[in-house]
């Protein structure tokens, strides 16, 4: 099989969408973007041993792709107009892709981002997405915005994904975790949920926003940063999943919490007046000054980090 039917068979059907003029199959696309509004665009690239390993299931390695890239709009504010696929491939092996087009498929689908082209090289294994969005002009969610005495939020519950891909890793082969939790801690990093709705949600009342891709202290550390002020962080109001604490106790589901990655959720700034969102909780406050303060990374030596 060839690179136009690989094309063909498993990445044309996925490019209809309500932005949609033109999709693959001519030498490119056509989106069209909404009046008064602004192109958000982002890319991400997965590579085999890097990102991802051998073991993953295609499915998922398609799905979390797209899941992690879509972030990134979620992130800025952004609704999504459509993504394109740079896929490097060491052969063409038909299950495999299969599987991949089923995992880009239902995140597609899920995401509203359909893929409207790409490319097909032979190569080391590589998926590179370049997803694109837009916001209403000046509305988009930037990481500088922050100021003294917002709120510091964050989505969903934190560490679960790190700690599934230790579960996965067969860091705990000893632990009898409880069949439902494993399950639900390792789906946590196979299929992380991006926070479209959400991003859209927060334009005009965030003053800051970030995806947690590498921990909480990472990304909160870039807000800081970018806002020219420190971020004072409780780990008492963390979010944490009964089944990360029932698996592995408080103190090491707070670990996971403040330093594993690829959890997805979004980190966000409101004014002290702003409602917070349902799904998402106040884990502490912006002050003057700089850089991430957590009571329990100055209390704790010894402190473990996963990355
Ligand atoms: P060109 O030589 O003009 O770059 P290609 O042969 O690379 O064209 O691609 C043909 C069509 O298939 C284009 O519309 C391209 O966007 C699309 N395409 C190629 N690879 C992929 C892929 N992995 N996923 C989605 N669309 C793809
Ligand atoms: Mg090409």
């Amino acid at each position: 099989m060839g690179e136009f039917d690989v094309i063909t068979r498993y990445f044309s059907s996925l490019g209809s969408g309500e932005f949609v003029d033109l999709s693959v199959g001519d030498d490119a696309a056509a989106l069209i973007v909404p009046a008064n509004s602004e192109l958000i665009v982002s890319t991400d690239s997965s590579v085999l041993d890097t990102h991802f390993t051998e073991d993953l299931f295609p499915e998922d390695i398609g799905y979390k792709a797209v899941a992690s890239a879509v972030s990134d709009l979620a992130a800025m504010g952004a609704e999504p107009l459509g993504m394109t696929l740079a896929l490097t491939l060491p052969s063409v092996d038909d299950l495999w892709l299969h599987g991949l087009s089923q995992g880009l498929a239902r995140a597609c689908h899920e995401y509203s981002l359909p893929l409207v082209g790409g490319d097909t090289t032979r190569g080391p294994l590589s998926l590179t997405l370049t997803v694109m969005g837009f916001c209403p002009r000046n509305e988009k969610l930037l990481r500088s915005g922050a100021r003294v005495g917002d709120k510091i939020c964050v989505s969903g519950c934190l560490g679960d994904a790190a700690f599934g891909l230790a579960v996965m890793q067969g860091q705990y082969r000893g632990l009898e975790l409880d069949f439902d939790d494993q399950e639900y801690l390792v789906a946590r990093f196979t299929h992380p949920t991006a926070r479209l709705d959400l991003g859209c949600r927060l334009r005009q009342r965030a003053t800051s926003c970030i995806d947690l891709s590498d921990g909480l202290i990472q990304d909160a550390a870039h807000v800081a940063h970018a806002s020219g002020l420190r971020f004072s962080i409780h780990s008492a109001s963390l979010p944490l999943s009964t089944a990360l604490v029932s698996a592995v106790g408080e103190a090491r589901a707070l670990n996971y919490a403040l330093s594993g990655g690829e959890d997805y959720e979004l980190l966000f700034t409101l004014p002290p007046d702003t409602g917070v969102p349902d799904e998402a909780t106040v884990i502490g406050i912006v002050e003057t000054g700089e850089g991430v303060d957590c009571d329990i990374l100055s209390r704790e030596q010894g402190y473990d980090h996963f990355h």
